[in-house]
């Protein structure tokens, strides 16, 4: 079921609209993109090499010289890191060393969820904003979201990021139904009254909406697409084919990073990876992980995304190493966009060593998956210190319905099922969801004990 078509539309979607928003950027081929890539980064190093203290430094610092660097060779540069743009804001708080703009000119203000210390400001001119709002409707406009769509989105309109969705939503033209995140009542009521037929929310609370209706075997209108972001899970077969099932709609993918673009890549209904919606704005680079070295963007290749913003005015990044360690999955497809596609294994952050073998937590909910409906889908890694290395069992806690956290059997065949697909042992604690916590919209992969 929910085969999934070439055509980069919804099954059921008969509008007569073209499935590409920006056809040029969008199915240009490498060369072209590069040209136009290397165009807009000509004027973006003139415009750090004056305006950015941060960058200014850095490059000094790395001993880049008077004269220009070209595209080309962009990778002489330094690599950019989470804590280097943290040490850059509390160097000049709020905006920090690498506001490259007058104070005047940020006309838009997101601040970071400070989960690691004090929130950082993302500081936005009207070009930026118009950047974002781009780039985030191709990649909404990719997922199969067009003006006849009515979409309720449970990203909050807050302080954060998300919320620049709502004028990706306006741009694209399409019914807007926002409810906060992860408010169960509103979703149902606008569900049985009809009010959406796509939902755009985290993958824990589309699973949780599935397992609960699932549960409560009532019948409410099949929706026709949900949209997954905010963390990984959308793109995998076990958490995506199961919300499929129950809530009778095509499941795609859409993620972003903050510092870069809230959303950047966005994955068709052919279900094939995110496509990279960024072109022009943002150029990617890949980086093998551990050494750092360039690694080709090609099928089958697994790194890490670095990001360079082209035309960001306020706070551009170079070089950003994202922390996403992803799989390219192909170049062209059958919806006609040109640009890489990609699935997200994991955080680099979350990455664990077990025997020499690197492991993602995301691989884990792939099996624990399978022994729906005594699972719940939800599942994480507990780990004791910063230590990357795991000695075997491993620790892994596993949601259940309440009352069901004493089925040894179970806990033995999903230890078992894990050793078989994954080659090592773990030590599988049953939670029930009562004692699980996070309230099911985003769930952490990896609990620190
Ligand atoms: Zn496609």
């Amino acid at each position: 079921m929910n085969s999934a078509p070439a055509s980069g539309k919804l099954r059921g979607d008969t509008c007569a609209a073209d499935v590409i928003w920006d056809r040029e950027v969008e199915t240009e081929g490498h060369e072209q993109a590069f040209a136009r890539a290397s165009a807009a980064w000509d004027k973006q190093f003139a415009h750090l090499s004056e305006h950015s203290d941060f960058y200014g430094r850095r490059w000094r610092e790395a001993g880049v010289g008077a004269r220009p660097v070209k595209f080309a060779d962009l990778t002489r540069l330094p690599f950019t890191s989470k804590a280097d743009l943290k040490g850059a804001a509390d160097e000049d708080q709020p905006f920090g060393s690498n506001l490259s703009v007058p104070v005047e000119r940020i006309k838009r203000v997101y601040q970071t969820s400070g989960t690691s210390g004090a929130p950082s400001v993302l500081a936005l001119t009207p070009s930026d904003m118009e950047a974002w709002t781009q780039i985030g409707t191709r990649t909404y406009y990719a997922s199969g979201i067009h003006d006849h769509n009515s979409v309720l989105t449970t990203f909050g309109a807050g302080p954060f990021v998300a919320g620049h969705t709502f004028f990706v939503l306006s741009r694209i033209g399409c019914r807007v139904v926002p409810v906060g995140p992860g408010d169960t009542d509103r979703v149902l009521f606008g569900l049985r009254a009809g009010l959406f037929d796509t939902v755009m929310t985290t993958p824990s609370f589309a699973q949780y909406l599935s397992n609960r209706l699932e549960k409560s075997r009532e019948e409410v209108k099949p929706l026709s697409h949900v949209v997954t972001g905010g963390e990984a899970g959308g793109g995998i077969p076990e958490v995506r084919d199961h919300i499929q099932k129950v809530l009778g709609a095509t499941v795609d993918e859409v993620m972003g990073i903050g510092d870069v673009a809230p959303s950047l890549f966005g994955e068709c209904p052919g279900q094939q990876g995110m496509h990279f919606c960024g072109g022009g704005h943002v150029w990617v680079e890949m980086v093998d992980p551990t050494t750092q070295e360039p690694m080709a963007i090609e099928p089958g290749a697994e790194g890490e995304l670095v990001y360079t913003h082209l035309t960001r005015e306020a706070m551009p990044v170079v070089r950003f190493l994202g922390g996403d360690i992803v799989r390219v999955e192909g170049g062209s497809c059958g919806c006609g966009r040109a640009t890489f596609r990609m699935r997200i294994l994991g955080r680099r952050d979350d990455m664990f060593i077990v025997r020499g073998v690197n492991v993602y937590p995301s691989a884990i909910l792939a099996v624990v998956g399978q022994f729906r409906p005594r699972v719940t889908g939800r599942a994480r890694v507990v780990r004791e210190g910063a230590a990357v290395s795991i000695e075997p069992p491993v620790p892994v806690e596993v949601e259940v319905s309440n009352g069901h956290e004493a089925d040894t059997v179970l806990a033995d065949e999903i230890e078992k099922e894990v050793r078989a697909a994954l080659t090592f042992r773990c030590r599988v604690e049953l939670v029930a969801e009562s004692d699980f916590g996070e309230a099911g919209y985003k769930t952490r992969l990896v609990r620190k004990a």
